[in-house]
């Protein structure tokens, strides 16, 4: 499935927001939105005034690139969801948590999602003992999900845990720090997914 490949900092200041895309360095004072807070281009710094479908339509953009995904997927995470019982949004961010390249970032495996995906890409990743090498794999309660013996020692592993010391596990998920191993103990629920989203706006974007 292709992905965004463009410029990531640009991304978090048309946000708004730290997406905390490229791990260590949001971190630091190198931040591009810690230095310039506002959108890029030659109108970044106007004050920008949103309609109804632009507020819709930022927060469906906002959520799409913290997960680093294209339209066309990200909408058939939606359709999925949409014909799920339930509340729609919030089994639509569960279904975006449960990604495998996700669950690899949230247990600390990687710096970020798409250094949660390219681990998966690259089949450094076992689920269940089996080497699973698709980042959209959705994890399911009682998954053991590891990180290949011959992988454990890369130092792009092991410098990504410290990640993990700043963002906290989900209680939905359980670390084993030294085994490099992470249970899915339940389905993630709304009050972990600690993100600023409003994904009732994003229901209302596809439903109009
Ligand atoms: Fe966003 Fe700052 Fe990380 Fe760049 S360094 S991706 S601006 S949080």
């Amino acid at each position: 499935m292709a992905r965004y490949t463009g410029p990531s900092c640009k991304l978090c200041r048309r946000e708004g927001l730290k997406l905390f895309l490229k791990g260590e360095r949001c971190y630091t004072d190198k931040c591009s939105f810690d230095r310039r807070p506002y959108p890029p281009g030659q109108h970044g710094q106007r004050r920008m005034k949103f309609t109804e479908y632009g507020i819709r339509l930022r927060e469906k953009q906002k959520v799409r690139r913290i997960y680093g995904m294209l339209e066309k997927q990200f909408r058939s995470y939606f359709d999925r969801a949409d014909r799920t019982k339930g509340v729609t949004g919030e089994a639509f961010l569960g279904l975006l948590e449960r990604r495998l390249d996700s669950t690899c970032y949230r247990l600390g495996f990687a710096w970020t999602r798409s250094d949660g995906r390219q681990l998966v890409r690259h089949r450094h990743v076992k689920v269940n003992g089996q080497t699973v090498n698709i980042p959209s794999f959705q994890v399911k309660p009682g998954d053991v999900i590891t990180i290949r013996e011959r992988s454990q020692q890369k130092v792009r592993v092991q410098s990504a845990l410290e990640g993990v010391e700043r963002r906290g596990v989900p209680e939905w998920l359980e670390l084993d720090k030294e085994k490099l191993t992470g249970t899915v103990k339940t389905m993630p629920n709304r009050e972990e997914i600690t993100l600023p989203i409003q994904e009732q706006l994003i229901v209302e974007f596809y439903s109009r």
